[in-house]
C-alpha cells in the first residue's frame, strides 16, 4: 500500500475507529489508522463491556434504535472477527437481572419495563427465589426483580486485540504515537496533520473519542463548528472469583456487577467530570466497593485485586456524531459516551457504507 496516499485516514484507534477501519479495508480500500497513543488504549480498554439496552434504553430516541440494531449485530460481528483474527472473544448472551430493594424502586423498574416492551426490549418479573436460582451468590430480601434475557457481555480488550489483528490481515497501516492536530477537507481530498507528518487521502474519519474536540477540523482552511466532546471519567473495580459464579449481569440503580468467563468480576461505576485526570481516586473506589458489597454481599468478604479508570466520550448533543460533514470528505464518529462498545458494529456499518457509496473517487484501492 502507498502509505503516503491512502484512500482513508482514520484519526483514533479505539473500538469505533478500528471497527470502521476493518470494514473499509474488507471492502478493498487502503486505510491508515492513526492513534496518539496505542490501538485500543483508552476508553475501549477501560469499558466494562455490557451490551445492555435493558439497562440503558428507556424511550425511543436518536440512538435507541441504533443500540438495539447493534445488539442484534453483535453475535455475527464477534464470529466474523474471531474468524478474521484467529482470536477468541469472550462474548456471552448472559442476560441481566435488575433488583429493587424497596417498593419505590420496584415501581420504577416496572414502569421502565412497560416503556421498553413496545421498543422490543423483553423482560420478565422474577421472585427472590428465581433470582437465587439464576445467581446462587445473591441471597437478599428484595421488593422485586426483572430479568432481561437479551442483554449480553463482551470483553472489549479481546475485541481490540482481534480488531488490531483483523486490520493488519487486511493491510490497514497502523501508526501509533501519531497525534492528529488538524483535519482539513478540500473538495475530494483531505489532509490529516500530525505533529511531524501530514497524511493526504480522499477521506478522513474523526474517531478520537473524548479527545475529538482537541482536533481542529476545517474545510478549505475555514474552521468547522460541531458538537464538543468531553471526558466523563469512570472507575471500575475487579475481583477474582470462581469462574461461573455469576451468570447474568446484576444491576441496581447505578451499581452493577458482571463476570468474565474466567471468573474475573467487575463492579462499577462512577461518573466524574474531572477532565483528563488519570489518577485513581481511592474515595471513588471505596464508594464502588461499598455499593457492590451492598448489592452482592459476597463481594464484601473479598478484596478487590485491581481498579482502573477511563474516559467515556461525552458529547454536547443528544446522540453520537455519526455523519459526513456537509460538502466535503470528512466523517465524524465520536461521542458514544457510555455505550461505545455496544454501538461499535452499527457505527462501523453505517460509516463504512456511507463512505463506500459516497464517491467514485474512493477506492477500492489496487494493491
Ligand atoms: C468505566 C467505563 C465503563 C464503560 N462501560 C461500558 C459498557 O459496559 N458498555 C459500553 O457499550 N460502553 C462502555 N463504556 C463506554 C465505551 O468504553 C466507550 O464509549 C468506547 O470505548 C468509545 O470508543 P472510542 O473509539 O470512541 O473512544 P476511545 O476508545 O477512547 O478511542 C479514542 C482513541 O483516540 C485516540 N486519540 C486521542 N486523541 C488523538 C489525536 N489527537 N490523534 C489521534 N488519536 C487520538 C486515543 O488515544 C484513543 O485510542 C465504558 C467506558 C468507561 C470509561
Amino acid at each position: 500500500m502507498d502509505s503516503s496516499s491512502p484512500d482513508v485516514v482514520i484519526a483514533g484507534a479505539g473500538i469505533i475507529g478500528a471497527s470502521i477501519a476493518w470494514r473499509l479495508a474488507q471492502a478493498g480500500l487502503a486505510v491508515t489508522l492513526v492513534d496518539a497513543g496505542t490501538v485500543g488504549g483508552e476508553a475501549s480498554w477501560a469499558g466494562a463491556g455490557m451490551l445492555a439496552p435493558g439497562g440503558e434504553v428507556e424511550t425511543r430516541d436518536a440512538w435507541s434504535d441504533l443500540a438495539l440494531e447493534s445488539l442484534r449485530l453483535y453475535p455475527d460481528f464477534v464470529a466474523e472477527l474471531e474468524s478474521a483474527s484467529g482470536i477468541l472473544i469472550d462474548y456471552r448472551r448472559s442476560g441481566a437481572v435488575d433488583v429493587a430493594f424497596d417498593e419505590g424502586e420496584w415501581q420504577s423498574l416496572r414502569r421502565r419495563a412497560e416503556a421498553q416492551r413496545p421498543l422490543g426490549i423483553p423482560s420478565i418479573c422474577l421472585s427472590a427465589a428465581d433470582v437465587l436460582t439464576r445467581i446462587p451468590l445473591f441471597n437478599r430480601e428484595i421488593a422485586g426483580a426483572l430479568f432481561y434475557p437479551e442483554d449480553a457481555i463482551v470483553d472489549p480488550r479481546d475485541i481490540m486485540r482481534a480488531l488490531r489483528t483483523a486490520c493488519c490481515v487486511r493491510g490497514v497501516e497502523i501508526r501509533e504515537g501519531f497525534r492528529t492536530r488538524r483535519i482539513d477537507g478540500h473538495g475530494d481530498s483531505v489532509e490529516v496533520e500530525g505533529e511531524c507528518l501530514t497524511l493526504h487521502a480522499s477521506v478522513a474519519v474523526l474517531a478520537a473519542g473524548a479527545w475529538s474536540s482537541q482536533i481542529q477540523v476545517s474545510v478549505n482552511g475555514a474552521h468547522e463548528s460541531r458538537p464538543q466532546s468531553f471526558p466523563v471519567r469512570g472507575h471500575l473495580v475487579g475481583y477474582q472469583l470462581e469462574a461461573g459464579s455469576l451468570g447474568p449481569i446484576l444491576r441496581s440503580g447505578r451499581t452493577y456487577v458482571l463476570q468474565r468467563s474466567g471468573g474475573f468480576t467487575i463492579a462499577g461505576t462512577s461518573s466524574e467530570n474531572v477532565g483528563f485526570d488519570r489518577n485513581l481516586d481511592e474515595r471513588v473506589i471505596r464508594d464502588i466497593t461499598a455499593r457492590a458489597g451492598d448489592l452482592l454481599p459476597y463481594l464484601s468478604q473479598r478484596s478487590y485485586t485491581t481498579a482502573w479508570n477511563g474516559f467515556r466520550p461525552g458529547i454536547d448533543a443528544p446522540a453520537p456524531e455519526m455523519r459526513r460533514l456537509d460538502g466535503n470528505n470528512i466523517w465524524l464518529a465520536y461521542g458514544h459516551y457510555r455505550n461505545g462498545i455496544l454501538l461499535a458494529p452499527v457505527t462501523a456499518n453505517l460509516i463504512s457504507r456511507q463512505i463506500l457509496s459516497s464517491s467514485q473517487h474512493v477506492g477500492p484501492h489496487q494493491n
